[in-house]
């Protein structure tokens, strides 16, 4: 069975069970401040767990994209090693909000396995939480009731809570889970070992395909466990590991989901799959990073040097490395893989296939640059070795190279060894906890339990029509973090306060009562929760506030919003519809828009894009607005929607004449609102994607009325001419014509000097000397100098000079004589630089010496004879 159908037929099968097929959320997650990347199927649905907020529909599936390379869930070191973790796979799930519980979820999973699949009985095996008594959990006998009716006993086995009891992070919804495991070794091993024996022990053969995890509990910041308002069904199954055990294969590398990757791998690099191990394992490893990477640049993010993009490098440069060392790759060749994979992904994730050519052009970059740092680090690496004692290198020289470079530590331990030296390993994970350590206790955020006043079924955000309503505050807590300090976190049961997202800011403003005046901070969105963010708690959290948004500053974001849309139109029309948007700011202040195009833009570009957004605006186009109408609807009329943004089943298009996106943020309500628009920098972010910033309104007339006054400022130097830019010309040319005159002065004046002191050398033993003060700028006294010395073979030049009222001294010996007498300008000018209270150097034959005293310069003039007498 392909993997396409295999894929197909799991969402199938539950539709006929009244499932609603829902797409997959992004694999990069921008709401939810705890979370950097999708690591469980249930992450998007976290909310609905907690009683937060309510699904349209209380049975879903869906194939989530999850990578699990930090936080809870990291099996980045596993990768490539074993095989059947990935860091990127799909995570095929069957959900229940509070509507069905164990029994349907265990009778559909063995009917789909086993009737559908049609997977051999004898080859499943199944486990169940056995209770713990620390926590107070009894074993669940229900799950194994329904399992016994399907599954001999001996396969049912008890599990402990790191199996058998699903966390999704410290604190969260949480619950008992059942797991079912493969079997798929041969008759012979089995006959060896029973698989029993071998179930959660990391056997390559003997793994968990599905887990069915039952909702039970929410795990407090305090540790206990308290009951979820309702239950739910979460399960997960890998899908490449299901396809394994369809497609009768031991590995998952082996199934039609890798098998492309793997044979361009070894087209590319020369290399055979399936003959050494090191090999296999660096091969394995590039053809799971380059899907982890390029899907996450698809969702916009970019390989970077911090937070979620940092995770990212870190994964693209592990699979650089295994090519390096194991496959001898010296030259950069992933970004070659990426046609492959948008050809065998691109029809279920679309996005691969239409930013084919940015994904590849962003691999390439990263390994060219890696290359280089692999280059210099091993350069390092000599001169580490080189100055090492015992044999041993410390674990902190290791460590900086590993954080300043770059340089992977496995590598460095291998190349250690292979000259005969050892690592102190010690000492480097002493190194690097304390980096870890340093940097956790930078974003760690503590956080209370919420305190709950009431709930509401009011519409939690009303801010497209309102800019103050009287609100009640229904939860809050304390959080506590290294960067922001002390701060409250208030939910309201409705709110005119925009929540930062899509790129624009959060909401400022007041929370008022009859007694007191609350500041809001900033206003964030937490999954479904609008978090608004307060130094200090309301003296009575149960009163009725007026929330009221600063317009002021919403104004001036709208126009930079609605801005930002007309600019994207205008880059869609002036450059191409290649262009695409990776990120964009919009704040009071300014605009940033962030967009795929490969080359600098020129000022013609950016003056027709202006002009372009500005004939919007003069256009006095209105808002069309429309709410809550379906995905597929908007996208028919035209609308745009962005990669790597999660919408929901109904949308929100923001439409000003034929600019049209998917939006959720605040605009103005005709374009001529917005006043004026003016570009104020372009630029490079990475390669292949540009950054525009521009401003509107209010700030253009500040911008414009700074450059007036500059204007003006130039115009009364001038003494207020009638055309400023040619009395600027004027200028520069009169001088320049200025400045050739003065070269030629120079020069005359250098030639009646040199003439003059000629006239003035004396021979003294046989040397022609002169000592004298001269008026010359150094460089002139230079060229002087060489130019005397080229007509003699004993020549001793001693000059001194004045400029800008700094003595110094120039000494020139002909070689000859350097030769001949011993004599040494370096040295001389040392010693006589004394008097003008400095010093110099240079070469036995020309040196120069710069001070501060000119009154000492006579003396140094007298002294300069004593060398040759
Ligand atoms: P394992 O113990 O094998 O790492 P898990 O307990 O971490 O699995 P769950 O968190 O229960 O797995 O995830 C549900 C399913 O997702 C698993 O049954 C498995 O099929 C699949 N899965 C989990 N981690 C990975 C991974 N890194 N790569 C591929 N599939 C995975
Ligand atoms: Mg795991």
């Amino acid at each position: 069975m392909k993997s396409q159908d295999v894929r197909k037929q799991f969402l199938e099968f539950f539709k006929s069970k009244q499932h609603t097929i829902v797409s997959s959320a992004p694999m990069v997650i921008k709401d939810d401040p705890t979370l950097m990347f999708t690591n469980a199927g249930m992450n998007q649905f976290k909310e609905y767990f907690l009683g937060n907020s309510v699904p349209k529909s209380s049975r879903v599936v869906d194939t989530q994209k999850c990578l699990r390379v930090s936080g809870k869930h990291n099996d980045l070191e596993e990768v490539g090693k074993d095989t059947y973790h990935h860091t990127m796979f799909e995570m095929l799930g069957n959900w229940s909000f509070g509507d069905y519980f164990k029994k349907e979820a265990i009778d559909w999973a063995w009917e789909l396995l086993t009737e559908v699949y049609k997977i051999d009985k004898s080859i499943l095996y199944v486990t169940i939480f056995e209770g713990d008594e620390k926590e107070g959990l009894e074993k669940d006998t229900e799950a194994y009731n329904y399992w016994k009716q399907f599954v001999p006993e001996n396969r049912i086995l008890n599990g402990n809570k790191k199996d058998n009891f699903w966390e999704m992070g410290d604190q969260g919804p949480c619950g008992p889970c059942s797991e079912i495991h493969v079997d798929i070794r041969s008759e012979e091993e089995k006959a060896k070992v029973p698989g029993k024996n071998l179930v959660n022990q990391d056997h390559p053969q003997v793994v968990e395909i599905w887990n069915l995890v039952f909702m039970q509990f929410n795990r407090k910041a305090n540790g206990t466990l308290e009951k979820l308002p309702a239950q739910h069904v979460d399960t997960g199954m890998g899908f490449e590991r299901l396809c394994m055990v369809l497609q009768n294969k031991q590995s998952n590398y082996d199934t039609d989901v890798f098998t492309p990757l793997i044979k361009k791998i070894e087209t590319v690099t020369g290399s055979t799959y399936g003959k050494k191990e090191e090999t296999n394992i660096a091969i394995r490893v590039i053809a799971d990073h380059v899907r982890a990477v390029s899907f996450s640049i698809s969702d916009s993010q970019l390989p970077s040097n911090n937070g979620a993009g940092y995770v990212i490098r870190r994964i693209l440069r592990r699979a650089i490395r295994y090519g390096f060392t194991f496959l001898n790759t010296k030259e950069p060749f992933i970004y070659q893989l990426v046609d492959t994979l948008s050809d065998q992904m691109g029809v279920a994730f679309p996005e691969l296939k239409s930013q084919k050519k940015l994904i590849s052009q962003v691999i390439q970059e990263e390994e060219i640059s890696f290359l280089r740092t692999l280059d210099q680090g091993l350069q390092l690496l000599d001169t580490v070795i080189a100055n090492a004692k015992n044999k041993t290198v410390s674990g902190k020289k290791a460590f900086e190279l590993y954080d300043t470079f770059g340089f992977p530590i496995d590598l460095t331990a291998l190349i250690l060894s292979e000259r005969g030296y050892t690592l102190n390993e010690k000492e480097f994970n002493e190194e690097l906890q304390k980096q870890k350590d340093r940097s956790r206790a930078a974003s760690e955020v503590a956080k209370d339990d919420w305190t709950v006043l009431n709930n509401s079924n009011k519409e939690p955000f009303i801010g497209y029509d309102h800019t103050e309503t009287e609100v009640k505050i229904t939860r809050y807590r304390k959080v506590n973090s290294k960067k922001d300090g002390e701060l409250y976190q208030i939910v309201l049961d409705s709110t005119p306060f925009y929540p930062e997202g899509g790129g624009q800011v959060g909401d400022k403003g007041f929370l008022e009562s009859k007694d007191e005046k609350v500041k809001i901070l900033d206003t964030k969105k937490e999954n479904n929760l609008i978090l608004h963010f307060t130094e200090k708690l309301p003296a009575n959290v149960k009163d009725t506030f007026l929330a009221k948004v600063d317009t002021k500053l919403r104004n001036k974001t709208s126009k930079n919003h609605t801005a930002t849309h007309l600019l994207h139109q205008a880059l869609r029309d002036i450059l191409g519809t290649h262009v695409e948007q990776k990120g964009s700011l919009v704040s009071p202040d300014y605009l940033r828009f962030d967009f795929s195009h490969f080359s600098k833009l020129t000022t013609e570009e950016l003056q027709k894009i202006e002009y372009f957004v500005n004939t919007r605006i003069e256009e006095q186009l209105p808002l069309e607005e429309k709410r809550n109408i379906t995905y597929n609807q908007a996208i028919d009329e035209g609308a745009i929607a962005l990669f790597g943004e999660k919408y929901g089943d109904s949308v929100r298009a923001i439409k000003f004449g034929d600019s049209m996106e998917l939006c959720g943020g605040i605009h103005v309500k005709n374009t001529a609102n917005i006043w004026h628009f003016k570009i104020t920098g372009e630029g490079a972010v990475a390669s292949g994607i540009r950054r525009i910033e521009a401003i509107t309104g209010d700030a253009v007339k500040h911008y414009f009325k700074e450059q007036e006054t500059k204007l003006e400022t130039i115009n009364q130097f001038f003494k207020n001419p009638q055309d400023t830019v040619k009395a600027v010309k004027n200028l520069q040319e009169e001088n320049n014509e200025l400045k050739k005159q003065i070269e030629q002065l120079l020069k005359d004046k250098a030639k009646g000097l040199k003439i003059e002191l000629q006239t003035e050398l004396q021979e003294i033993n046989g040397v022609q000397f002169l000592a004298k003060q001269v008026d010359l700028e150094a460089n002139a006294l230079k060229d002087l100098a060489y130019e005397l010395g080229a007509n003699s073979k004993n020549l001793f030049l001693f000059l001194a000079t004045v400029q800008n009222d700094k003595p110094m001294l120039t000494c020139y010996i002909s070689k000859e004589l350097v030769a001949e007498k011993g004599l040494n300008a370096g040295q001389i000018v040392r010693e006589l630089g004394k008097y003008i209270q400095g010093g110099g150097g240079g070469q036995p034959f020309f040196a120069t010496a710069g001070g501060k005293d000119p009154e000492g310069i006579s003396k140094a003039l007298n002294q300069a004879i004593e060398y040759i007498r």
